[in-house]
């Protein structure tokens, strides 16, 4: 008798344990389940409206591949590819006259090369965030799987900024959060307003937060190519402000 009660116990343990177990597995699926439903992880629920999509014109690829294997050494090397994003832009029709190439840089050579590009794109997208500094950083960080552009620091690499215009309030605020190390401008604000473009509250302290995070600004590096651009555009161009 000893040994069958010792023996029913053991068993009715070992049972009580497996159901526990396939009861809290059960939990842990359904939780799950509940949660991908929760945040539309689920394919099935995803409706088109809940995501947002931002793509580069189709002549961007191109482009990339143009300047794919170009080792740029200058300032003003870099921020001919700018002012070039920014021109072919408005000559293809597919956003404002502004420009923005991130070069990733060797710190030991000084060495760069191009890692992402953006282009104006808020008329065209129907997205007012969309300016050029914005998409070549959502792009940059998408390439470089992470949200910070100092995330290889430690390998020697460094990311920098050319715009062909001085940012706005967004980008200037975007710059300082995306961990880049320099910040690179062709034409300068009042270049922008000159033409009909709100820049936002943009101000010397702005540049001075930038400076103090540890990213260095240049300023008018071909200011007057940079202006020229705008300049054109204002002609013809739409002007808005968003
Ligand atoms: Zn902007």
């Amino acid at each position: 008798m000893l040994k069958d009660s010792a023996f029913v116990p053991t068993v009715a343990s070992t049972l009580g344990a497996a159901a526990l177990m396939v009861a809290f597995h059960a939990l842990i699926v359904s939780w799950e389940s509940k949660r991908a439903n929760e945040h539309g992880d689920a394919a099935t629920n995803r409706h088109h409206d809940d995501a947002v999509v931002v793509t580069l014109p189709a002549w961007a690829n191109d482009f990339m591949d143009a300047h794919k294997d170009v080792v740029f050494t200058s300032e003003e090397q870099m921020m001919e590819v700018a002012i070039a994003l920014a021109d072919k832009n408005v000559a293809e029709k597919t956003g404002g006259p502004f420009g923005t190439a991130i070069f990733e840089c060797d710190t030991q050579t000084g060495s760069c090369k191009l890692f992402s590009i953006g282009m104006n794109q808020v008329a065209t997208l129907h997205n007012s965030t969309l300016h050029g500094e914005m998409t070549a950083i959502q792009f940059g960080q998408k390439k470089l799987n992470s949200f910070t552009f100092g995330a290889n620091k430690s390998l020697g690499k460094e990311y920098h900024l050319y715009t062909s215009c001085e940012p706005c309030c967004q980008c200037l605020g975007g710059t300082l959060w995306s961990g880049v190390s320099k910040l690179v401008c062709a034409a300068s604000k009042e270049d922008a307003e000159a033409i009909g473009f709100d820049e936002g509250p943009v101000f010397a302290e702005s540049y001075a937060a930038l400076e103090k995070a540890g990213v260095k600004v240049v300023r008018n590096c071909l200011r007057q190519q940079g202006a020229k651009t705008l300049k054109l555009y204002g002609e013809t161009g739409l002007i808005y402000n968003a």
